[in-house]
């Protein structure tokens, strides 16, 4: 948002790119979990776009994305967060949009120093030369410590009335932002990409050394963001509702998991992904089981659906807590 002000300033248009890449943390997801229902409901971008009175260019490159997580030439942060690479190739596609679309040069809001990874006083410039921007990628907030541009060389943006933020510090920032009256900002620091996420990153690695490899689809990381992750065998895993939300969400899925509903009490509903035997499936019925209000009782009725449509019952004993190591929990 600063950024964008800091350019409109100097009478310039800007327009605004979001890249949808599967891993973003978004209004629906807060929707599913009634914890987080407090959390406004919104597309943080569009929502950051009509405070500026910006267009928004929304992008869905989730498909190409996929290369940047699985093989990131410049490795993960802390958790399975490619950002180095992220960066290159956010910077990239927008330099693609840019050219098609007639427009001059890209800005960023990144600030020097401030994040560990992709935004240090030696890995800009990677960014800028990866992505192919070079001297057309301009960082308002931090514009004077950086080499001059070509938009500030060709004059069309005035240096002097850029800024020199550096750090972690955000005081500059929110002085800046009570300038140009912005009184409600998203949260500034990570908690919009799950890949910073660490159990969510576990359960993406745990996903991989499942498979055999490193690959994914849309559902499987969208599916990563809900339930309870049990991995009683390396072939099977099942995740469970933790509350009524996600027990509607998981509900949606019923076509492409086999799926357990408690018949006998009420409980949650848990899908299955991997290939389970029959000796699996009871033991997931009695895990299930375990999560229900029938925890305690001596039988509970577990109705396995198929993806097609077909039921069977089990009549299982739940596992007591003692039965379920803590490493089944991913
Ligand atoms: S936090 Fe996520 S979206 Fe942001 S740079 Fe890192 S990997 Fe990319």
């Amino acid at each position: 948002m600063l950024a964008v002000r800091v350019i409109q300033e100097q009478g310039i248009h800007v327009e605004g790119i979001n890249f949808y890449t599967g891993f973003c943390v978004e209004g629906h997801t807060h929707a599913i979990r009634k914890k987080d229902r407090a959390k406004p409901k919104r597309n943080n971008a569009l929502w950051v776009a009509e405070q500026l009175g910006i267009k928004l260019h929304i992008i869905d490159v989730s498909e190409d994305y996929k290369s940047v997580v699985l093989n990131p030439k410049h490795g993960y942060g802390a958790n399975l967060n490619p950002c180095l690479d992220c960066k290159g190739f956010m910077v990239h596609e927008a330099m693609k949009w840019m050219r098609k679309h007639d427009f001059d040069f890209l800005i960023t809001g990144e600030v020097m120093g401030q994040r560990p990874m992709s935004q240090r006083k030696d890995t800009m410039p990677i960014v800028s030369k990866e992505s192919g921007a070079n001297d057309l990628l301009l960082r308002p907030l931090c514009a004077t410590l950086l080499p001059e541009t070509l938009p500030e060389r060709e004059g069309w943006v005035d240096r002097e009335q850029l800024l020199n933020f550096s750090g972690r510090n955000r005081k500059p920032q929110i002085t800046l932002a009570e300038k140009y009256d912005i009184k409600e900002y998203a949260q500034p620091a990570g908690g919009c990409c799950f890949l910073t996420d660490p159990s969510y990153s576990s359960k993406l690695a745990d996903l991989w050394q499942a498979r055999g490899e490193k690959t994914y689809e849309i559902d499987d990381i969208v599916m990563l963001k809900v339930g309870r992750h049990l991995r009683p065998r390396p072939h099977f895993k099942l995740i469970i509702a933790r509350e009524e939300g996600e027990t509607n969400f998981l509900r949606g899925y019923r076509k492409n998991y086999l799926s357990m509903n408690i018949i006998s009490h009420s409980g949650p509903v848990s899908l299955i992904d991997g290939e389970p035997d029959n000796d699996d499936l009871e033991l997931a019925a009695r895990l299930a089981a375990r999560f229900s209000s029938g925890r305690e009782s001596e039988l509970v009725t577990v109705e396995l659906m198929q993806k097609n449509g077909e039921c069977r019952n089990f009549h299982v004993k739940p596992l007591n807590s003692e039965e379920i190591p803590q490493e089944w929990y991913v």
